[in-house]
């Protein structure tokens, strides 16, 4: 056997051999020492008690007993082979079942010899059995005394052929002592004090062989924390290295639109988190690097104005600014309220949207490339090539928190120097996920409402309380208020959806009927002009009842309706009853949300409309999303892939995630190019294992 390296095929570890080596690395993709070590057990057994036969209670967890099979038998059952057998101890007897019986497992059975048992007891007819034990023969010394004892996933097929759980701790034993010298220290000595960190060797024998849980904790925590930490690092880097290559315009005026807005036009006071996050912005625009800036912000918390102070911005440095918002009624209400907004200045704002004529969209496509227009505001239609600026400085994501690399990067594109970017939206991202998925972005937070809000009250209601809810919607509406309902898109079926909104329209109508209600309604088989015409009406307070899908999510700011019903509520998700909610609320009445379900709800449903009716919390409430559907739901299929970690996990190891950030965060601020000597464990590890995340050479 020559010397073992931490990337030597395990083959040549002693005992592996080459039929086992191949077993490895064709069904646990296991290749080197190193892909060994880091099979980590998938769980641990505590064998620090035995248990007599007479002390098992009635609860199915697994134990050891130790005494003796005294016979075997094979039995048909259901035209199935079954294996039964008798254990006893000085106490009692145990009944022993196998089901898929083979030669092998009968062989493997040792009779009337001492053995301990481990396995799971289950009472049946009154009898303890306990099925597939694992069998130790007493005189197997066991490897080690261990109270914990590492159980490895493997299969049955394996483990036929020796890649059993035995094999597997011996050689990953073997592995431990013969590259113990080559377990290099990838953390500073600083890193590990200020941390708490046991080392990166001591944490390997810690995982596999864990003398007890507080070995086992610690060790997890290192293995954690290094994972996530050389993860942020990448982003780390990745963001120093951007922002030495990504030019950005400088905004260095504060001028003459911007100034006459704040001055004349301002409709209100901003509040002091609106002031707080552009004044992070301005920094930002100010310098010579691309902001790349996230902007969250509770529904109702004034986002808006903060984006259009920003591009107002861009103007008086002779930059253009675009404003993409998911849906076109969204991007027909922004282009409203900035058109009377800025009414008397002198700022151009064009409309861009997939409804847009072919004659207007040509105009503008001229009138954006000679700079007359200032400001465009649109929806995805905006992305598209064709679509050109003079000189655009700032780009705005409305309320789309999944706007990916990707569709940032086709905006880089519309201008030599690419635009600033700010991603606005109301969906907050658990922290933990913003460190992780959004960690090349700056977050700023809106973390106030605007003063003489009220708390929206929000009940939870079923069918049989049908009528009381109407009536309760009559008095509102008596008071001048108006009413949502909306209705769940269900993705499978546009006719069933059409169907369930139908029908609650007739029902409505039946309950409100004309001329004293008068109803708009919103679907999406409507043209964009029809949907426009009675969203119009709607906030004319002509119509008091809006009946809708989920068109109406995003942003749509009605400040009379008071409130919403969310017909079939259970059939949300969190993020979308949370946005919906944030449609009421928005004025200065008392506000409202019905969530109406049927009677009997899942569990996960329950919770939903739990956490609804308890808070209206955002940040709280995408904390609870986060644990009902895991990150990869939230983010979305194609991007839960990059958030995929080995050992840590989102959820649960929330605190290790924001130590490891925070440890990132100070380690750039000090030293960004890793040059210290003391960092340079971490830069060579990452050099070796993680050099392809960065563009390295354009750092150091
Ligand atoms: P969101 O953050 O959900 O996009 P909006 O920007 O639509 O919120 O603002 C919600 C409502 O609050 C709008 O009617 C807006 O005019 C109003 N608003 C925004 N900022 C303030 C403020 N500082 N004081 C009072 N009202 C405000
Ligand atoms: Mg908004």
């Amino acid at each position: 056997m020559g010397i073992l390296y931490l990337q030597s095929s395990i083959e040549y570890v002693k005992g592996i051999g080459t039929e086992k080596a191949n077993l490895l690395k064709k069904h646990l993709n296991i290749h080197t020492c190193e892909d060994l070590l880091n099979y980590f057990p998938f769980r641990y057994v505590d064998k620090s008690k035995i248990y007599k036969i007479n002390q098992i209670g009635t609860s199915s967890a697994e134990i050891q007993v130790k005494g003796k099979i005294i016979s075997l038998k094979e039995t048909i059952f259901n035209k199935k082979n079954r294996l039964t057998g008798i254990f006893e101890d000085s106490t009692g007897r145990l009944e022993l079942i196998w089901f898929n019986v083979t030669n092998w497992l009968i062989k493997s059975i040792p009779l009337h010899e001492k053995v301990i048992l481990f396995g799971k007891v289950n009472t049946f007819n009154g009898k303890f059995t306990m099925a597939h034990p694992e069998i130790e023969k007493i005189n197997d010394a066991r490897l080690s005394p261990i109270a914990l004892e590492p159980v490895y996933s493997s299969s049955e097929k394996i483990q036929k052929r020796g890649v059993n759980q035995r094999f597997l701790k011996k050689s990953i034993k073997e592995i431990l002592f013969a590259i113990e010298d080559q377990m290099e220290e990838n953390l500073s000595q600083d890193i590990l004090l200020n941390y708490k960190l046991i080392s990166r060797k001591k944490a390997y024998h810690q995982i596999h062989f864990p003398n007890s849980y507080v070995d086992l904790q610690q060790a997890e925590y290192r293995l954690k924390f290094e994972e996530m930490f050389f993860f942020q690092l990448g982003f780390g880097l990745q963001k120093i290295h951007r922002q030495r290559i990504n030019l950005g315009n400088p905004f260095t005026n504060v001028g003459h639109n911007f100034n006459q807005f704040y001055n004349f036009h301002l409709p209100f006071k901003l509040t002091n988190a609106q002031k707080k996050v552009f004044k992070e912005i301005r920094k930002d625009l100010s310098r010579n690097i691309q902001m790349n800036r996230l902007l969250q912000g509770d529904v109702g918390s004034g986002k808006t104005m903060v984006a259009l102070l920003s591009m107002l911005l861009a103007m008086d440095n002779g930059f253009q600014a675009c404003m993409i918002a998911p849906t076109e009624i969204l991007a027909v209400q922004h282009y409203k309220s900035i058109l009377e907004l800025v009414n008397g200045m002198n700022v151009s704002v064009h409309l861009l949207t997939g409804s847009t004529s072919t004659s207007e969209r040509k105009l503008i496509h001229k009138e954006l490339l000679s700079g007359k227009i200032h400001i465009l505001v649109g929806t995805h239609a905006l992305l598209e090539e064709k679509v050109q600026f003079k000189n655009l400085g700032l780009a705005i994501i409305d309320e789309q928190h999944r706007f990916g690399v990707e569709q940032r990067s086709r905006l880089w594109n519309k201008n030599s120097i690419p635009p600033h970017i700010l991603i606005m939206t109301a969906t907050p991202i658990p922290r933990t996920l913003a460190m992780s998925y959004y960690s090349d972005l700056d977050v700023s937070v809106i973390d106030e409402l605007p003063s003489g809000r009220k708390e929206i009250k929000t009940f939870h209601k079923t069918d049989s309380n049908r009528l009381s809810v109407f009536g309760f919607l009559k008095n509102e509406i008596k008071k001048g208020r108006q009413v949502y309902f909306v209705y769940p898109l269900i993705e499978e079926s546009e006719t069933l959806n059409y169907k369930y909104l139908m029908d609650g329209y007739e029902s409505i109508i039946r309950d409100f009927p004309m001329p004293d209600y008068q109803i708009s309604i919103i679907h999406g088989k409507m043209k964009a002009t029809d949907k426009e015409y009675e969203m119009q009406r709607f906030v004319n307070n002509q119509t008091q009842i809006m009946i809708a899908t989920t068109v109406i999510e995003v942003g749509v700011n009605v400040p009379n309706a008071s409130v919403m019903v969310i017909e079939s509520a259970e059939r949300f998700g969190l993020s979308q009853l949370h946005q919906l909610r944030g449609r009421v609320g928005r004025g200065a009445a008392q506000s409202y949300c019905i969530l109406m379900t049927k009677s009997e709800l899942s569990n996960d449903a329950q919770k939903r409309i739990d956490t609804m009716c308890q808070t209206n919390d955002g940040f709280r409430i995408s904390e609870v999303d986060l644990e009902l559907r895991g990150p990869g739901n939230i983010l979305g299929t194609q991007q839960s892939g990059t958030i995929d970690f080995k050992k840590t996990d989102l959820i649960h190891d929330k605190v290790i995630v924001s130590l490891s950030k925070s440890c990132v965060d100070n380690l750039l601020q000090e030293d960004p190019e890793l040059k210290l000597e003391k960092n340079n464990p971490i830069k060579n590890f990452f050099l070796k294992y993680h050099r392809n995340k960065v563009k390295w050479s354009k750092i150091s």
